[in-house]
């Protein structure tokens, strides 16, 4: 029988990776600071389970998918945010609108007569819904607020813990509001970003 010398090489290789392996878990596997150790340096992404996967992003071309990679979202964010600043003090119809009239799918979480709560399209968190006014009514942004909005801006926070305890997150929750290209605002309807079902870190980005 002849013995293919690079072949014997590789085996014995692995052999003593599986043996270091194993002899480093029989060393240090049954100490629990060891174990956390471990655990604390490997940044996993958030889980997805089928239930919190939008079939709404799914169904979008991939060419209209934002990046998962951290440093291509926040460019994508911010070049989305720029564009849309040009048409912010424009009165016209953005994305929400349609959500609102169901002219286009959006997976919806909470209805009332004053507010929608529904799924992002490009969830930043297991949990991550926005909470628009359904009247506009000049909130294009949060820097728009006058006197007479008070009411449905407390009542958007208010619908926010509704969405937070409907989600099961209560125990620990952020909500954020996007204000004008500075702040990564790309749609110029008021809305309420509640994220959760993870760990938030701060400071924010
Ligand atoms: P902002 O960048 O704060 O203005 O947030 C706008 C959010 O709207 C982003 O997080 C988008 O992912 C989200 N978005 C845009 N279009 C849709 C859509 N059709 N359905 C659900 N979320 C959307």
């Amino acid at each position: 029988m002849s013995t293919n010398l690079p072949v014997l090489i590789f085996k014995l290789k692995l052999h003593s990776m599986a043996a270091i392996t194993s002899s480093l878990l029989r060393n240090y596997g049954g100490s629990a600071s060891v174990r956390a150790f471990a655990f604390a340096n490997v940044k996993l992404p958030p889980p997805r389970t089928f239930f919190n996967y939008n079939p709404v992003r799914f169904l979008l071309p991939f060419h209209s998918r934002r990046s998962f990679s951290r440093i291509g979202v926040t460019n994508d964010e911010e070049a989305l945010a720029k564009a849309a600043a040009a048409n912010a003090d424009s009165e016209a119809p953005t994305i929400f609108d349609k959500i609102i009239a169901k002219e286009i799918p959006s997976s919806i979480v909470y209805e009332d007569e004053k507010v929608l709560a529904f799924r992002d399209v490009n969830p930043q968190a297991p949990v991550h819904v926005l909470v628009i006014p359904k009247f506009r009514d000049g909130l294009t942004m949060l820097g728009k607020a006058e006197e007479r909005h008070t009411e449905i801006l407390g009542y958007l926070l208010y619908a926010a813990k509704i969405v937070a305890e409907k989600e099961g997150i209560l125990d620990g929750f952020r909500v954020v509001i996007n204000n004008g290209p500075g702040g990564c605002q790309s749609v110029y309807h008021l809305h309420l970003h509640v994220l959760g079902g993870r760990q938030m870190t701060w400071p924010a980005g």
